[in-house]
């Protein structure tokens, strides 16, 4: 399917004029389906994006007790977006979701959805579905009274309830599979199904709280394609709660990294991970290098034996400060040296770790440990220059993959 028609889907998705209609259906990458109907009223319909943003959170604030749980949260979240809140356990993801729901009500700030001021609503007259972690099917209900509770709460007439619940289990890949009972279902469809149920009264916005950590590590990576693939189909803005960054960075048009209850910092996949804006979000985000040093009175760092030039980034340092360098292990360059003028050193490789499709050298400079380094090589690298444990070679540290933070050795 085309991206163009995908949008159209999107679109009649967020009008609400989805009309779905089995049986017949186009299979998107993933395994969940679109039935044909909506492709065909799809294409009869189309819609810009509106300018403004479609969730604004204004300085929201909440407290439990004298607990501060979030603090002065602002953030603006876009029409047809997967957003994901990434933070290690207890910074406050959870809880910010649960704000937007209205399930906890923030104790200060406002919060807008397409312009109308939701933040004292209560969750019934929001406009999400929402899917947890722990899946929340009824289970004394079969799949199909799970899926419509809400249209059934909404006074649909039975029939179309019966379509609707067929179109959704198309949708999500499990055609014909009504009459069960959870307690029959895997946890992979469990979570269908109540992906599903968030998906049936046709919300505007799609909530997701851990929805794939209770599920094993081979079902969690099928489901996060399918699901990644769905949410671009319909075009649904949607957010959802993460703690792996693995599933954040490869589902989410943006990620917002949260700490202690803050927003640490706001960007793609791409900008969080290549310009981490702290040393925090770096560290929380892939692999990276910590080279704790000081800066000298030349704008170099010293770390140990390394004298290291940064680029403009020395300008935000004065002599003596102490300056944390961060690279990550695969931009540690030993091609093509010539062309690159500063940070080249003489290091030995100390240990090789052997990780499949790449191996993971712990480099160093005559055993100074501050200056020791992880430095990831692909297989070819390794190959072309005979690379082994105890090799001594050159390497670069490339000054537009290295970042500075003001810091000193944490736990020191
Ligand atoms: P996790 O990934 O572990 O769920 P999280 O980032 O989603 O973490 P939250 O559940 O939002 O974290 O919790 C943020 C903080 O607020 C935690 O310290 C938690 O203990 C606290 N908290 C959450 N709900 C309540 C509550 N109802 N009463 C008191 N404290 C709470």
């Amino acid at each position: 399917m085309d991206e163009a028609l995908r949008r159209q889907i999107g679109a009649q998705v967020k009008n609400r004029t989805l009309d779905l209609k089995p049986p017949a259906c186009a299979k998107l990458a993933g395994g969940f389906f679109i039935p044909s109907g909506v492709i065909m009223a799809a294409r009869s319909k189309t819609k810009s994006a509106p300018k403004r943003a479609f969730l604004e959170i204004r300085d929201v604030t909440k407290k439990f007790g004298d607990f501060t749980a979030l603090e002065d949260i602002t953030l603006d979240i876009h029409e047809g977006e997967l957003i994901c809140f990434l933070g290690p356990s207890g910074c406050g993801k959870t809880t910010l979701l649960r704000a937007i729901a209205g399930l906890d009500v923030q104790t200060t700030g406002r919060i807008y959805q397409k312009g109308r001021d939701i933040s004292d609503a209560p969750p019934a007259d929001r406009d999400f579905g929402i899917v947890f972690q722990s899946y929340a099917l009824f289970p004394n209900m079969t799949v199909t009274k799970n899926i419509a509770y809400g249209l059934v709460n909404r006074r649909m007439g039975r029939k179309a309830i019966a379509s609707r619940v067929e179109e959704l289990l198309e949708l999500v890949g499990m055609p014909g599979s009504g009459d069960k009972y959870p307690a029959a279902l895997s946890g992979g469809q469990q979570q269908r199904v109540a992906l599903a149920r968030a998906l049936a009264t046709s919300p505007g916005m799609l909530l997701l709280d851990e929805p794939l950590s209770a599920l094993d590590a081979k079902v969690r990576e099928q489901l996060r394609h399918e699901l990644k693939d769905l949410q671009r189909s319909l075009g649904i803005t949607t957010i959802m709660v993460t703690h792996d960054q693995e599933e954040a960075l490869s589902m989410a048009d943006r990620i917002v990294v949260m700490s202690d209850g803050r927003i640490e910092q706001v960007g793609t996949p791409i900008e969080i991970y290549r310009d981490p804006i702290s040393a925090y979000v770096a560290d929380f985000i892939g692999s990276m290098n910590f080279l704790y040093g000081r800066m000298d009175a030349g704008g170099h760092v010293q770390v140990g034996r390394l004298k290291i030039a940064l680029d403009d980034a020395a300008n935000q340092f004065a002599t003596g400060d102490d300056v944390v360098v961060c690279i990550r292990p695969e931009d540690v360059a030993v091609r093509d040296l010539a062309q690159i003028k500063t940070n080249k050193y003489a290091m030995s490789i100390r240990e090789v770790e052997f990780l499949g499709s790449f191996c993971r050298a712990t480099l160093d400079v005559d055993g100074d440990k501050d200056a020791e380094l992880i430095a990831d090589f692909s297989i070819n690298l390794m190959r072309d220059f005979k690379l082994t444990r105890g090799t001594r070679l050159k390497v670069a540290l490339p000054t537009t993959r290295l970042q500075a933070f003001r810091g000193d050795k944490r736990g020191e």
